[in-house]
């Protein structure tokens, strides 16, 4: 019941603190519903996965059809979930080496691709929201995001990085270009060839995409 899910999410001293707990909910159902209606348990997943030649895809192919993953076009937290598993000491999730984990794109790397110049964004409107961290609307959220995956993925590969390599670089980025005080560019690794356009904010949109 929900007020038992509600009880799993109490603090240690007794409060209620998670934000949008209904979201977290809904999406828990959903992932239960789907794998109910599947008969589909998580070892299956993994085992499957690791016995294709494509473990990788096959893994994120099967997370296509689960609540809770199959609703983002761009696997963000399918694709984070297969890095984590591949990243365990045991090893849960075997990649093959031609597979390539695809970009990961949450606020950290639509900021940055933002501020650097990677995306440009040429919609005045759009542009004035995104200075302002104004809600922006779905269409809206969606133009930036799949433009920053697209730069991501044209970065790893002009680059000859893997995924993890180029996602580390930016997420260590975020040192000297936070959320929430003023950029310091004149320590941070991007100066040289940054756009500067600290004014511009990820898109603030309340999503359980990523
Ligand atoms: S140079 Fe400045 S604006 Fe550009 S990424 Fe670094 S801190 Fe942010």
């Amino acid at each position: 019941s929900e007020t038992e899910f509600a009880n799993w999410y109490r603090a240690d001293d007794g409060s209620a603190n998670m934000p949008a707990l209904n979201l977290h909910f809904e999406v828990a159902r959903a992932y239960g519903r789907d794998m109910q209606a599947l008969h589909w348990t998580p070892r299956e997943i993994l085992e499957r996965a690791n016995a294709s030649d494509k473990p990788l895809q096959t893994f994120l192919q099967a997370l296509d059809h689960i609540g809770g993953y199959k609703e983002d076009p761009l696997r963000k937290k399918a694709t984070l979930l297969a890095v984590i598993l591949r990243q365990r000491p045991e090893q849960f999730l075997r990649v093959a080496p031609a597979e390539s984990v695809p970009p990961i794109i949450d606020y950290h790397l639509m900021r940055s691709c933002l501020r650097t110049g990677l995306i440009r964004v040429d919609d005045d409107a759009l542009r004035q929201k995104l200075e302002r961290r104004e809600l922006v609307a779905a269409d809206e959220e969606w133009a930036v995001r799949s433009a920053a995956y697209e730069a991501i993925s044209r970065t790893q590969s002009l680059s000859g990085k893997s995924m993890g390599a180029v996602d580390w670089f930016f997420f260590g980025a975020r040192r000297y270009c936070p959320e929430m005080t003023e950029p310091d560019c004149a320590r941070c690794t991007l100066d040289a060839v940054c756009a500067h356009a600290k004014n511009l904010f990820q898109p603030a949109r309340r999503t359980t995409f990523y």
